[in-house]
């Protein structure tokens, strides 16, 4: 299947084109159609698959399919928003915005971004000079439309993007306001990476029969990458992060710790073993979060060490490894934290230590993923008792 085979206009097959893509991912081959048929849709996909894509390019079409004076071949001013997409993070926020920015770019069609942890002016001046898809997180989202600088009344198509994460982040009252607020006649669109009970119970309440598009069940994960897991003691996880780090083969390494205090002190451990490495996490100003996103991005930096909020949906092209400093509680959070390397078809390392308090999470995991990950042996840092 190609890109000119899912009936897309010109202008995007374009701006598909600049971005060097040849082939639609399976996620976008599935909904593409069914959103520009004008169906609701739930998209069981995690980041990693193309998702953004998934939704950004229809969206456009129809947008665009809309706006398009057809006597002048011009696509009309933006008075209204008529799109609102949904993500829990800023840094999730920014990378749709630019993804929006690539795939329209032929088009005319304006979008902005806003979130909170800035100020607003930039924001709030981008919103009067009219745009037609708007791009938030929800906390600012509400706060701009209560002191009137944005109105949902003419919004046709709505995506919920990461729903999962959004309930997990306890957005879930502030996203009942929101839907308060829109038409009731739209298209809706729900991606999630996990389809959780709570997430079923939303999507009855908010789509019109929609249409259910899944790839890579959050169960199996991607086959490209390699996994492993180093049983050690908790002490001993620094060194064994310094000597791996040590090892040149890593070109680019994202570090999951379970704290923002366990992050900082990574990064601290490593800057004393002359690593360079920054840390992103909820603590952290906007600003530095965006430098150390940035820097980690263009390879100014080769470690990024991350909370799993933090790092929800951070695209890195060509990450090299995935490092789970900590093993999360959670065995699909190991599913999203690995998910991050092994992308587009690139091959990526996932290490996981383990602790021995941590030996049931990486037995929850195995049994989410079916497999079970290979045990390094050969390493200095053995747990006193011996894993499994
Ligand atoms: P996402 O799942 O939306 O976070 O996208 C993951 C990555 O895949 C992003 O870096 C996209 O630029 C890239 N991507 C999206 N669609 C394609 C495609 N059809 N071919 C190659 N790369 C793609």
């Amino acid at each position: 299947m190609k890109f000119e085979n899912l009936n897309l206009i010109a202008p995007i097959l374009k701006a598909v084109d600049s971005e060097g893509y040849t082939m639609p991912t399976p996620i976008q081959e599935k909904a593409i159609p069914v959103i520009l048929e004008g169906k609701d849709l739930v998209g069981c996909a995690q980041t990693g698959t193309g998702k953004t894509a998934a939704f950004a390019i229809p969206l456009l079409q129809i947008l665009y399919q809309v706006q398009r004076d057809d006597r002048t071949g011009n696509v009309k001013e933006s008075r209204t928003i008529r799109a609102l997409i949904l993500t829990p993070t800023r840094e999730l926020a920014i990378q749709i915005g630019d993804s929006f920015a690539a795939y329209g770019r032929y088009t005319g069609i304006k979008h902005t971004v806003i979130y909170g942890g800035v100020s607003q002016g930039p924001q709030t001046n981008a919103l009067k000079a009219g745009v037609d898809i708007l791009v938030s997180t929800p906390g600012r989202l509400l706060d701009l439309i209560n002191q009137k600088y944005i109105s949902l009344n003419h919004i046709n198509i709505l995506v919920l993007d990461e729903a999962d994460r959004m309930l997990d982040m306890g957005f879930a009252h502030d996203m009942k306001k929101i839907l308060k607020q829109l038409p009731a006649t739209r298209q809706t669109l729900l991606f999630s990476a996990t389809m959780p009970p709570e997430i079923t119970k939303l999507v009855n309440t908010i789509l019109t029969k929609p249409v259910k598009v899944e790839v890579t069940p959050v169960s199996s994960t991607v086959d490209t990458i390699e996994q492993a897991v180093y049983f050690v003691d908790r002490k001993d996880k620094k060194s064994l992060l310094i000597q791996l780090l040590r090892n040149s083969s890593i070109d680019s390494a994202l570090v999951f710790t379970r704290t923002k205090h366990g992050a900082d002190k990574v990064v601290k451990d490593l800057a004393k073993a002359k690593i360079i490495a920054q840390a992103i996490h909820g603590n952290k100003s906007q600003g530095a979060r965006q430098l150390a996103l940035n820097n980690f991005k263009l390879k100014r930096t080769r470690v990024l060490v991350a909370t799993d909020i933090a790092a929800r949906g951070i695209d890195v092209h060509e990450l090299s490894h995935v490092i789970n400093f900590d093993l999360p509680n959670i065995p699909e959070t190991y599913v999203h934290r690995i998910g991050r390397t092994g992308r587009a078809g690139l091959g990526g390392t996932a290490v996981s230590f383990c602790d021995s308090d941590e030996k049931e999470y990486l037995r929850d995991i195995q049994k989410l993923i079916c497999k079970k990950i290979p045990v390094i042996e050969d390493q200095p840092f053995v747990l006193s008792v011996a894993g499994e």
